[in-house]
């Protein structure tokens, strides 16, 4: 199959934490040598681009952070290209709020001040003042609530840590709002934004990812090529029965099989 470009979820597929995935580093300078343009995607918005590139380094794998897409990266680049300005309240971390910054949106320490836009996302430090603050601004001041993304859970070495989602829904219980927008995978935002960096079709993507309902549905709806890794949230049988938009293109066991995709 002739494929332009290759976009690959991290958790999961290239490393579990800080353990690299055997084979990654080499899958993936194979997809360089091949002249696929290669794209890291990930819905985690706790961290930077530069974080990213250095974890990868890390591991033996070279990227650049015009290459790493993640769902704080997608809330910046909305707001700049709807909103142009204004004042964010966060739920989240350093990730977030540094996108934010970098795409010239002041962060604003409390509902104390007119608030535009809350921006929702994973935050392990997250309290009830920054719940009240977020409550005011959206019920208030009628701020736009934004979810960076929905993941139920945070994967960590040793199983599952509580996602975005749970932030997200304190929100919504406590505002009787729902996010206006919601980022991350499944949503086909970032995707398009890599389609258009890229300069290819659809059918010339290819997506690999180790969860369905994330990695798998967002590359059937745009219409890539979705694989499906078994190193990562996906057992093989919950794979095999897959179905409809959840059903992966292809199986492999892991990334270090990369080559049974590429003939
Ligand atoms: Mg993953």
């Amino acid at each position: 199959m002739l494929f332009k470009a290759v976009v690959l979820d991290l958790d999961g597929v290239l490393y579990r934490g800080e353990n690299p995935i055997p084979g990654a580093r080499e899958a993936v300078s194979k997809l360089r040598s091949l002249g696929l343009k290669v794209y890291f995607l990930t819905n985690n918005s706790t961290k930077t681009r530069a974080d990213y590139v250095q974890k990868l380094s890390r591991m033996g794998i070279p990227a650049k952070e015009r290459e790493v897409y993640t769902s704080a990266l997608a809330a910046a680049h909305f707001l700049k290209e709807r909103y142009k300005k204004g004042v964010a309240f966060v739920i989240g971390e350093r990730g977030l709020k540094s996108e934010l910054k970098a795409s010239g949106f002041r962060i604003a320490r409390s509902a104390n001040e007119k608030i535009d836009f809350v921006v929702v996302g994973l935050d392990r430090s997250l309290t009830y003042e920054k719940l009240a603050h977020a409550q005011r601004a959206i019920r208030e001041q009628n701020a736009l609530f934004l979810a960076t993304n929905a993941d139920p859970t945070l994967p960590v070495e040793k199983g599952e840590l509580p996602g975005s989602a749970a932030m997200v829904s304190a929100v919504s219980a406590c505002t009787g709002r729902k996010p206006a927008f919601t980022f991350g995978k499944p949503n086909t935002f970032l995707l398009e934004c890599i389609l258009a960096d890229a300069g290819c079709t659809p059918s010339e993507l290819l997506v690999i990812g180790d969860r369905l309902a994330t990695d798998i549905a967002v590359a059937n709806k745009i219409g890539a090529y979705s694989v499906l890794v078994l190193t990562g949230a996906t057992s093989k049988s919950q794979a095999r029965n897959a179905k409809g938009i959840l059903k992966p293109k292809k199986i492999i066991n892991s990334i270090a099989e990369i080559g049974k995709v590429l003939c």
